[in-house]
């Protein structure tokens, strides 16, 4: 906001030349049509002992997430992704799920993929994201969409954690959710589910039989058997959350996939988070806004509207929003499009002024102003007694104000999952004796995450502690 002399001496009633004298005061050298900003304008008001409101005239990108009345919260069904190692039945537990709780009418019918499905127990409804793996769970957060309430992760009875259970595990935990476990393939011969629960409470997962609050559940989504326990210990964790959302409002809710379809335009898979998604209304996803046209259930069944908790297929946006946009029902067509509009326009904005989000010297910055006392730190190194030398020196490091939290370790280069879990935690990533991928390398670049490499631990240590007295230089 800028105005000119001029005009700032009319509306206060006083001379031009008055004005051009206060600012010389504050050390600033204006001529009388020259413009000057908000901040310069109130200072000189302030002198002549007069209030300036500086008009906000900010454009609207924001939808203010109106908080619900307590007395208005209804239960709503949990929102579960399933995690865990290559190979250990994520796809395989997702079918068996589906398949077990087809009802007879359906039978037959073709369930298709959208990205989510809802499967119905005794009545009560539970939501399954259906891209599994903790990269799909991380890169949405990393976009600031948290949707999901419960993780399953799923470990093979016949082969124990594994690097990616290890990874799935602190991905959940940075984002607090509750882990439920499925141990799975116990029709193999060779399972082993007692040696997994051991692995398990390595990385601090304790099974509830050994007196911890870790719920394990022995499975085969091959054979389907234990599937109907796993689907109860879910409800009961849910219940436990106590998750509870308004239906009578406007919807409000996250994009999990979108595509552009040849015949019908673009095509967005939605979960409802709060409110009822009701065809027709007006809606703006991300950079995106439109109408909704048409809706289907995970069946493929056209359906008129859908409350929280439920996914569904939207036909009718302008364009295809990406995975992670958060939507938001508005009045009409007209408010959609300028905020789509005025969002594109300060995306511009931001790309021409990129600035880092989580360099190191920018989190210390954040720190200071918001007194946060966290340190988020993410650790690859070529082998895993230098995982652990990191970890154990870098906890010293940390003091009463400034706390250092490893939230992922882990052997191996850095991958563009490692930068998403960075992304979705605001953490740095150290890498000792390791690169980053092509990918990881990308990745860091555009969500502008601090990747600082070394090879000797000291180096590291002096780094992160000139970094927390403030002195470091910015890396180039
Ligand atoms: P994902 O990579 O975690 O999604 O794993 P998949 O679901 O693709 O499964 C990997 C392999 O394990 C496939 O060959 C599955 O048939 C097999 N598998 C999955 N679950 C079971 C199970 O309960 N028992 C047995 N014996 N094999 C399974």
């Amino acid at each position: 906001e800028t105005v000119v002399v001029q005009d700032l001496a009319q509306k206060m009633g006083k001379k031009v030349s008055e004005v051009i004298k206060q600012l010389m005061n504050l050390g600033v050298l204006a001529t009388i049509n020259q413009e000057i900003d908000a901040e310069t304008a109130t200072l000189v008001a302030a002198e002549f002992g007069i209030e300036v409101k500086v008009k906000d005239t900010k454009p609207v990108t924001e939808l203010e997430d109106i908080p619900d009345d307590p007395e208005l919260l209804k239960e709503r069904p949990p929102v579960v992704t399933v995690m865990g190692h290559v190979d250990h039945g994520k796809t395989s537990l997702l079918d068996a799920i589906r398949q077990t709780n087809v009802t007879a009418t359906e039978a037959g019918g073709i369930t298709q993929h959208i990205g989510a499905y809802q499967v119905d127990v005794d009545g009560k409804k539970i939501t399954f994201l259906d891209t599994p793996g903790h990269e799909a769970f991380t890169a949405m957060r990393a976009r600031g969409a948290q949707i999901t309430d419960i993780a399953v992760l799923v470990v093979a009875a016949d082969d124990g954690v594994m690097p990616q259970t290890v990874e799935a595990i602190n991905h959940a935990k940075a984002a607090n959710v509750p882990i439920i476990v499925a141990i799975n393939k116990i029709d193999k011969p060779n399972a082993n589910p007692e040696r997994v629960k051991q692995e398990l409470t390595e990385h601090g997962l304790i099974p509830e039989e050994w007196g911890g609050d870790t719920i394990c559940v022995n499975v085969s989504a091959l054979k389907r058997e234990g599937i109907d326990n796993l689907l109860e210990m879910i409800l009961l964790v849910a219940e436990m959350a106590e998750l509870k959302a308004n239906p009578d409002r406007p919807a409000r809710g996250v994009v999990i996939e979108a595509e552009l379809d040849k015949g019908r335009g673009p095509v967005a898979t939605m979960l409802v988070q709060k409110g009822t998604l009701k065809v027709g209304d007006y809606l703006v996803a991300g950079l995106t806004h439109g109408r909704v046209r048409a809706m289907m259930d995970h069946r493929g069944q056209r359906i008129k509207k859908a409350g929280p908790s439920v996914p569904v297929e939207v036909l009718g946006m302008s364009d295809v929003p990406e995975p992670g946009d958060i939507f938001q029902v508005v009045e009409d067509e007209k408010l959609a499009r300028q905020i789509a509009e005025n969002r594109k326009a300060e995306k511009r904005e931001e790309e021409l002024h990129k600035t880092a989000r989580a360099s190191l010297d920018e989190l210390m910055k954040q720190m200071k102003d918001a007194q946060a006392k966290e340190l988020n730190i993410i650790i690859k190194a070529d082998v895993h007694g230098s995982v652990e030398a990191l970890r154990q020196a870098l906890e010293q490091v940390g003091t009463e104000e400034v706390r250092i939290n490893i939230i992922h370790g882990g052997v191996g280069a850095i991958t563009e999952t490692d930068v998403m879990l960075a992304a979705a935690s605001n953490a740095i990533i150290i890498g000792f004796n390791v690169r980053p991928d092509a990918n990881a390398r990308k990745a860091a670049e555009k969500e502008k995450i601090d990747v600082r490499l070394y090879r000797v631990i000291y180096e590291v240590i002096d780094d992160i502690k000139a970094a927390m007295s403030g002195l470091l230089e910015p890396e180039i």
